[in-house]
């Protein structure tokens, strides 16, 4: 984490000329938040100036989604702070019609995606990752001041107590929580970024909902943060593979894309796993490694220099010097 910390802001103050170091990639004091219906009963929501933004490579906000059932709603991805989640609650104000039971899941443990739990009605239900709630519970001190680094004084991480979940699900496995006329399934496929990543899965409108491990669309990349390259790819696969040819899929930071958006993201793994085992072919070191894996046709990303040649290509190495 420590060492992340530092190449972020490091890299981000090179990259792009739109990002200045020590301010945030975004600002959840000023991100407004809209919806999209995808079906009745099923949203997403993200940042107002998703679309503008993703389309050029910057960073954006968190996305996450409802879907309402005559039993309950559950909403994917609680947000960062106090000001987002209320957004999101007023949403399910709006078209949550009268469900009498709220569920919420958390992609992963990451901030931005968990922290809201806290501010949802006391009654609710919170779905996790097992391995989410186990980092939480050892981490929680260390997390929120990385959130605060690279996110901002100020912006509501001051006041966030852990809140974890109440129905934990283990590696490998899922659940289907019923909404009365809608099943939703929620999916561990594999480590896709953190090792608690929980993908939603709504089967009648086709509707996924994938965390950060599908950051955004083209040009957006993972961000192998916790390495495991090898593996972040094969559950890449695995979710490509269960989706249906007309799926739609919202990512972690982004408006709602396709399936055959997270072909990209496939591509690109595969590509930096193929170069990074020609240069340790070669026999050569990390740094010349990263020099030499500089694929500048997968380079539109504003973040390309932290995420790729800081945080993916050394898990590319990692994994692939310890296969040999
Ligand atoms: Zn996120």
């Amino acid at each position: 984490m420590r060492v992340t910390t530092s190449l972020y802001l490091c890299v981000l103050s090179v990259t792009s000329a739109s990002v200045v170091a020590n301010e945030p990639v975004w600002d959840a004091n000023k991100v407004e938040l809209v919806s999209e219906t995808l079906a009745d009963g099923v949203y997403a929501y993200y940042a107002s100036n998703a679309k503008k933004l993703e389309a050029k490579g910057f960073p954006v906000a968190t996305s996450g989604g409802l879907v309402v059932g005559t039993e309950g709603v559950l909403i994917i991805d609680t947000m960062l702070n106090k000001r987002l989640n209320a957004q999101v609650q007023s949403m399910v104000g709006e078209v949550g019609g009268k469900s009498p039971a709220i569920y919420a899941v958390n992609t992963s443990y990451h901030g931005d995606h968990s922290y809201g739990n806290m501010y949802l009605p006391e009654q609710s239900v919170i779905i996790q990752h097992q391995n989410s709630k186990d980092y939480v519970d050892a981490n929680f001190k260390a997390d929120t001041e990385f959130m605060m680094y690279n996110f901002g004084q100020g912006r509501g991480i001051e006041e966030i107590v852990p809140t974890t979940g109440d129905v934990l699900i283990e590696s490998g496995s899922q659940i289907a929580l019923d909404l009365g006329d809608k099943t939703v399934h929620i999916i561990d496929f594999g480590f896709a970024q953190t090792g608690g990543d929980l993908f939603v899965w709504e089967p009648e409108s086709k509707v996924m909902w994938t965390g950060n491990a599908i950051v955004a669309v083209k040009p957006a990349l993972p961000w192998l943060l916790d390495g495991h390259m090898l593996a972040t790819l094969e559950t890449f696969k695995k979710v490509y593979a269960f989706l249906p040819e007309d799926a739609r899929v919202v990512p972690g930071h982004g408006s709602v894309m396709s399936k055959a958006d997270i072909q990209w993201h496939i591509d690109y793994l595969e590509a930096v796993q193929e170069q990074v085992q020609l240069a340790v072919n070669e026999g050569l070191s990390l740094e010349e490694t990263v020099k030499r894996v500089s694929m500048p046709e997968f380079s539109g990303y504003a973040l390309f220099g932290w995420v790729h040649s800081g945080l993916n290509v050394p898990a590319a190495y990692k994994d692939l010097t310890q296969a040999n």
